[in-house]
């Protein structure tokens, strides 16, 4: 997309104040401002763009889906991100058209990788050499990965607690590992600290809107290799709420640039003791997930930092919420290996546990399309012995 404006610009998703994309910003200056670690953020930024300027440019035959993009394709780290496979199941459903998007082969191994490649691009645009994130894992194991192809340093907070596999990742690649002995919520504030003290730039996910921006190619690619149709339904796992939103945005902008005529119905899949976003979807009314036992440790979070878009996408969409337990994850894991070859994490396997789950209240003979989030090899250690 070089020497092409788009028109990119931050705009606040609660009171639509704008912010220059040629700067870093993270949360809202208004709205962000009294926002306290350890609850949902306030202000999150979504990025906006030129729309009418894109349709006249873009190709619907052979998309480039940079014009898109925040962030010029010309400081695109030389990463092989994205473009995974795009399944259909056959034998996992009578039902319905089942495909899978299988994003367990990314290069780190989950679909993280999206919001990291967009984060380090930012850092090579205006020179950063170092960028910070708290994580569950997945984030940090992209962004380490992410920044190993562009010799950036990445500096990650991450409860002691993550599955082997991700921390090896992190070490292997060259990042500066801190564990955190507590939660996911304790590393996520100790990173935005470490931000305010050092002036690092700062990963964290949805508190950089780029995050959001990375996780959305997702759905251009799903609308492409659907061959330009839209699914009727999406089932997406949901920890933050990150790649929800990200999802919408995806599917927000085809419809802004006039692409498609209306959006997939989205579903949000969390796990029993994780499930802060589909209560508030359900309630109206937030409280943080008091004990998230979860093995699905991708999923696994008490307090969803973007709580407030993840529930726009559900109303928006006319969506629906499920909530699983681990009981329904592991069987959903093997079966949908024992049937596809398809081996995804626990929190990657959710989405095929929902859809067990609600197969009789999905319009008979729709499209679905179920988000199978990392892959299986990251995390062997909570599967249950045969
Ligand atoms: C991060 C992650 C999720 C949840 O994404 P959020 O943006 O936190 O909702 C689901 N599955 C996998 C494999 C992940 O790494
Ligand atoms: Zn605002």
């Amino acid at each position: 997309m070089s020497y092409f404006d788009n028109g990119a610009q931050y705009k606040c998703s609660q009171c639509g104040r704008k912010f220059p994309i040629t700067e870093i910003h993270y949360l809202c200056e208004d709205c962000g401002r009294n926002w306290q670690t350890g609850t949902p953020l306030t202000g999150v930024l979504e990025t906006i763009f030129d729309y009418d300027l894109i349709s006249e440019y873009l190709d619907t035959i052979e998309p480039d889906w940079s014009l898109l993009s925040a962030i010029d394709n010309l400081y695109f780290p030389n990463y092989p991100v994205g473009k995974t496979p795009f399944v259909y199941a056959q034998d996992l459903s009578n039902e319905h058209n089942l495909y899978i998007k299988f994003e367990g082969t990314n290069p780190s191994g989950s679909l993280k990788d999206r919001a990291s490649f967009l984060v380090v691009a930012q850092a090579l645009q205006f020179g950063n050499k170092e960028i910070v994130c708290a994580s569950t894992g997945n984030a940090a194991s992209a962004l380490a990965s992410v920044c190993a192809a562009a010799r950036i340093k990445a500096i990650i907070y991450v409860p002691a607690s993550a599955p082997r596999a991700k921390l090896v990742q992190m070490q292997l690649a060259g990042a500066d590992v801190r564990k955190i002995d507590g939660s996911y919520n304790d590393a996520f504030a100790a990173s935005i600290e470490h931000t305010k003290k050092h002036g690092t730039l700062n990963r964290n996910t949805s508190y950089h809107p780029l995050t959001i921006e990375g996780k959305k190619t997702v759905s251009f690619e799903i609308f492409q290799q659907n061959n330009f149709y839209n699914p009727d339904y999406i089932i997406v796992p949901v920890g933050d709420g990150v790649i929800l939103a990200g999802v919408y945005k995806g599917f927000c902008d085809l419809f802004q640039i006039g692409v498609i005529d209306r959006l997939p119905c989205l579903i949000s899949v969390q796990a029993e003791s994780s499930d802060a976003v589909n209560r508030y979807i359900e309630t109206g009314n937030y409280s943080d997930a008091e004990n998230p036992t979860t093995l699905a440790d991708s999923i696994s979070v008490k307090t969803p930092a973007n709580l407030y878009m993840a529930a726009k996408a559900i109303k928006q969409t006319q969506g629906l919420t499920v909530t699983v337990s681990d009981e329904e994850i592991f069987p959903a894991q093997k079966e949908m290996f024992r049937k596809t070859g398809i081996f995804a994490e626990p929190a990657a396997s959710a989405s095929m546990a929902a859809y067990t789950k609600l197969k009789s209240v999905l319009e008979p003979d729709s499209q679905v399309v179920l988000l199978v989030t990392g892959h299986g090899l990251k995390d062997i250690e909570s599967i249950p012995d045969e």
